[in-house]
């Protein structure tokens, strides 16, 4: 299938590595100019080059933490009139509510809720102006069953979720949508780190608790960030027009419940 979005300008938040990364491959495959955000120069100038070499899409990077208001503001000198806007940042700590001070909290909220409103904010409108838009949020399967030790992420991510609900309504009427992807467990470094995290608590070997996380997982495997990846780029697509508003959870059916 032609997903149609061959010189379309997208910008991809938090995509050196990881989720972020196998999404900016996805629509660089796909023929669209590609603009990579991450805090860290180096690792984000290999990706765009390994990325541009494979696909021969043109693939450009800039410095930002998109949990400020300067990387917002450099995200959007690098890509001022997006028409794909995917967000995305790393995930917040896990850990006891208990230990969380109004700090940790706002720390949480920048990065995975009001970096991907404010974004919006700034890009929607011409989005709207120019007849099309795409914005995916990469969000997490814990909005839909979420986990005690993962509070912050719940909280921060219910909050984006219940905006998005909202706002994808309000532009649905001049060929915009915004979609969230909701993740669960993926083959990435932040995989990696959590099961690190968890083993030293458990006292396990991080070995074992990947066992563990895989006997629970209906297909007994983690997802493949390119499948991920091939999902945002359909989303992205004219076809997937008509799907707006949605939370589409990724995660080989371990969640259970019939919405
Ligand atoms: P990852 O492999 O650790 O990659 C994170 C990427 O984000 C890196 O490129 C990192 O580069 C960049 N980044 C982090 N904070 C940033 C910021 N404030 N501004 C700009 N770039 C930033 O993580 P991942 O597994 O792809 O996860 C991506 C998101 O999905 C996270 O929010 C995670 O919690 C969520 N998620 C992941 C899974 C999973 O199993 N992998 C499951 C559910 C939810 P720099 O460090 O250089 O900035």
């Amino acid at each position: 299938m032609d997903l149609g979005l061959s010189g379309r300008k997208a910008v991809v938040c938090a995509a050196s590595r990881g989720l972020g990364r196998a999404c900016a491959e996805q629509l660089a495959a796909e023929g669209a100019e590609v603009v990579l955000v991450a805090r860290t120069a180096g690792p984000l100038e290999r990706a765009a080059g390994e990325i541009g070499a494979a696909t021969g899409a043109t693939v450009r990077w800039a410095v930002a933490d998109v949990s400020t208001d300067a990387g917002i503001e450099a995200v959007l000198r690098a890509c001022p009139e997006p028409d794909i806007l995917v967000n995305n940042a790393g995930g917040p700590p896990p850990g006891d509510f208990r230990h969380w001070d109004r700090e940790t909290w706002y720390r949480a909220l920048d990065a995975n809720m009001l970096s991907a409103i404010l974004l919006m904010r700034a890009t929607v409108d011409g989005m709207i102006a120019r007849g099309f838009g795409r914005v995916v949020n990469i969000t997490s399967s814990a909005v839909r069953s979420p986990l005690p030790i993962l509070g912050l992420s719940n909280g921060a991510r219910a909050g984006l979720t219940g905006f998005v609900a909202g706002l994808a309504r309000e532009v649905a009427p001049h060929g915009v949508t915004i979609n969230n992807l909701l993740p669960g467990p993926f083959e990435t470094d932040r995989l990696a780190s959590n099961f690190e995290a968890r083993a030293e608590r458990e006292g396990k070997s991080p070995g074992q608790v990947r066992e563990e996380a895989l006997s629970k997982s209906p297909a007994r495997r983690f997802g493949r960030p390119a499948e991920l990846g091939a999902m945002c780029a359909f989303l992205c697509s004219p076809q997937a027009g008509y799907v707006n508003g949605q939370n589409i959870v990724l995660d080989g059916g371990a969640h259970s419940g019939l919405v």
